[in-house]
């Protein structure tokens, strides 16, 4: 189906939301009355633009407060449609949006509204234009969409239909199955958008917080099926008012936008992009430093073995049973600090990871190849991060380790050393885009979102996994986006004895985390351990969880730019991330960095 977007839903001028909207893919353009008053561009100016871009104008709006009024306040109202109307005939637009009326002149008689908005419908007639009834949600008298619609019925005028908005319907509880009782014909106008489900005063919720489709909690895939079985055939139409949207770059905004329309269509049928293909593990994590020295000290000690060199690239293969680190120390313009630039995700097939992502809009990443290495099929997560879709050791497909010559063999003692999960900060915009990207581009799928205390301010963190966990991603975002922990990210290690590891790791000079006295004193009285267990784990600095499953046990090392190691030990299938103690380790991370003050 065709895809439009309400101006309103991207930042900058008119003319950048124009440009972001035709450069992402879209068809159509809501103009939003407020972009076109403060542009500088002449109504027939804008016209010309949006078919240069490519774009039609499939509506105009707001009209604010027309119907159910006295006949005074009515003649006023015709008044101003009549000078909209002309601007609409300037613009090019077919279809403007009246919103169901918050005036305090309003009344409560469906009747009056019915001929009123009729009137309206006469005159907009005269002009070629057709009037979409909307139910605000907080309207005076109509604040549902069936009730929107028996106005429309009741006018029965050819030039009147009725305007959808999934927020409006769905924010209300309204039952969208009623939809089909409407002719498709009759719906001049869908407009979609998502919403995070929160308790809180309507308005405020539309103004401030809406998303797009699958960013949120809605059902706005179900919404759409019943639209769909109407038989409308207008645009679908993203109108989203977002404070973070308000403030981020146009151009990606309006990709997201896109690919959430990409995914809604496939959700209900309407198009089959090639299916998403699952990773299934972790190939490698890999490290991008501008001084190698700190980060191969840290996995000399913890028991990784440099075990090969690329060919033609200055960068180490670390490893240490299943777990395999890259270290990178170039090229130049990469090595801006320490930090996990890439993961290498084990695909089943990774050329059609690649189609998947590239259908979905997601940056595909020129291959980083010298002469002879491996075709590897990469791409850019929202936050930056390439993702590589590998293949290590299956026959007949090409092999990342292929481009490395070893140098050493992997240590023997590997204890089920894997990578358990990574930890990736996302830009603090870009945190429910992120979710929707891991879940639609990868397969991978969202657990619920956890807020997190941190002494100076607030974290969210969501994890993104595949059916057995091989594959654990942990998306995570500051609410204080200054401060040096909200952009941290960790490679999780886990390993079959923690205890043991830990140990080691001291032994061979490594630096754990020192977690505070008072967190085990309170362990203590929340569980019961073995004798000398809770010393061990106090000595050492390993916090502990538990859940219905099994228990958690996991300590951290010191940070080395923007990145440190977590050791972990899963047993008898725990399925979280310790997040009942990140308070605790976050505090610690500060409290170190407050003493070596760096
Ligand atoms: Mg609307
Ligand atoms: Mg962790």
């Amino acid at each position: 189906m065709r895809t439009s977007i309400a101006t309103v839903s991207l930042s900058g001028s008119l003319t950048e939301k124009l440009t972001a909207a035709s450069r992402a893919g879209f068809d159509g353009v809501e103009i939003f009355e407020n972009d076109l008053l403060a542009s500088p561009l002449t109504p027939e100016e804008i016209r010309a633009r949006c078919a240069d871009l490519g774009l039609t104008i499939d509506l105009y709006q707001p009209m604010r407060d027309v119907e159910a009024l006295p006949p005074q306040e009515f003649a006023r109202a015709l008044r101003r449609a009549r000078h909209k109307f002309e601007l609409m005939r300037r613009l090019g637009a077919g279809t403007v949006l009246v919103c169901s009326s918050v005036s305090p002149h309003a009344v409560d008689d469906d009747a009056l509204a019915a001929e009123q908005l009729g009137a309206l419908a006469d005159l907009a007639q005269e002009s070629g234009i057709r009037v979409a009834y909307e139910a605000l949600a907080w309207g005076r008298h109509v604040s549902t969409y069936d009730h929107a619609w028996r106005i429309v019925e009741a006018a029965g005028h050819p030039a009147l239909g009725t305007c959808l908005d999934s927020f409006h319907i769905l924010s209300r509880g309204s039952d969208p199955k009623g939809i089909e009782d409407i002719p498709g014909e009759k719906i001049f106008f869908l407009q979609l958008a998502d919403a995070p489900l929160l308790a809180m005063d309507v308005l405020q919720w539309s103004r401030h917080y809406r998303c797009f489709p699958g960013q949120g909690g809605f059902d706005v895939a179900g919404l759409l099926r019943h639209v769909l079985r109407t038989g409308y055939d207008g645009p679908l139409s993203l109108e989203v008012f977002n404070d973070v949207f308000r403030q981020s770059e146009a151009g990606p905004t309006a990709v997201d936008a896109q690919r959430s329309l990409r995914v809604l269509q496939e959700t209900v049928g309407l198009t089959a992009p090639p299916a998403p293909v699952v990773p299934s593990g972790f190939a490698f994590a890999e490290l991008v430093t501008p001084d190698a020295e700190p980060v191969a000290a840290l996995l000399a000690a913890l028991g990784f073995a440099r075990t090969a060199r690329h060919r033609g690239k200055p960068v180490d293969l670390w490893q240490r049973g299943e777990a395999r680190i890259l270290v990178n120390t170039g090229p130049a313009e990469r090595r801006d600090g320490t930090r996990l630039a890439a993961v290498g995700l084990e695909s089943p097939d990774p050329e059609g990871a690649a189609r998947r992502a590239e259908a979905l809009l997601a940056p595909v990443l020129p291959r980083r190849r010298g002469p002879g290495d491996a075709p590897l099929e990469a791409v850019a997560a929202p936050d930056g991060t390439e993702l590589f879709f590998c293949a290590t050791r299956r026959p007949g497909l090409p092999d990342w380790r292929a481009d490395f010559e070893d140098t050493a063999s992997a240590s023997d003692a590997d204890d089920g050393w894997r990578v358990d999960h990574l930890s990736l900060t996302q830009p603090w915009h870009q945190f429910d885009e992120a979710a929707l990207f891991h879940r639609s581009v990868l397969g991978l799928r969202p657990q619920e979102s956890v807020d997190v205390a941190d002494p100076y301010g607030l974290l969210r963190s969501r994890a993104v996994t595949n059916d057995d966990g091989s594959v654990r991603i942990v998306l995570t975002v500051g609410a204080a986006p200054t401060d040096d922990t909200a952009h941290a990210q960790h490679i999780a290690l886990a390993t079959d004895d923690v205890v043991a590891a830990a140990r080691r790791f001291r032994a061979a000079g490594g630096r754990l985390l020192p977690i505070p006295a008072n967190y085990y004193d309170d362990l203590a009285a929340r569980y019961e351990f073995a004798d000398g267990e809770l010393e061990t784990y106090r000595d050492l600095g390993i916090l502990y969880d538990r859940d219905d499953h099994g228990t958690f046990r996991h300590c951290y090392t010191r940070t080395v730019g923007r990145v440190f190691l977590e050791l972990l030990q899963r047993d008898g299938g725990y399925r979280g991330y310790g997040a009942a103690n990140a308070p605790v380790r976050l505090a610690a991370q500060h409290a170190v960095r407050g003493f070596t003050g760096g």
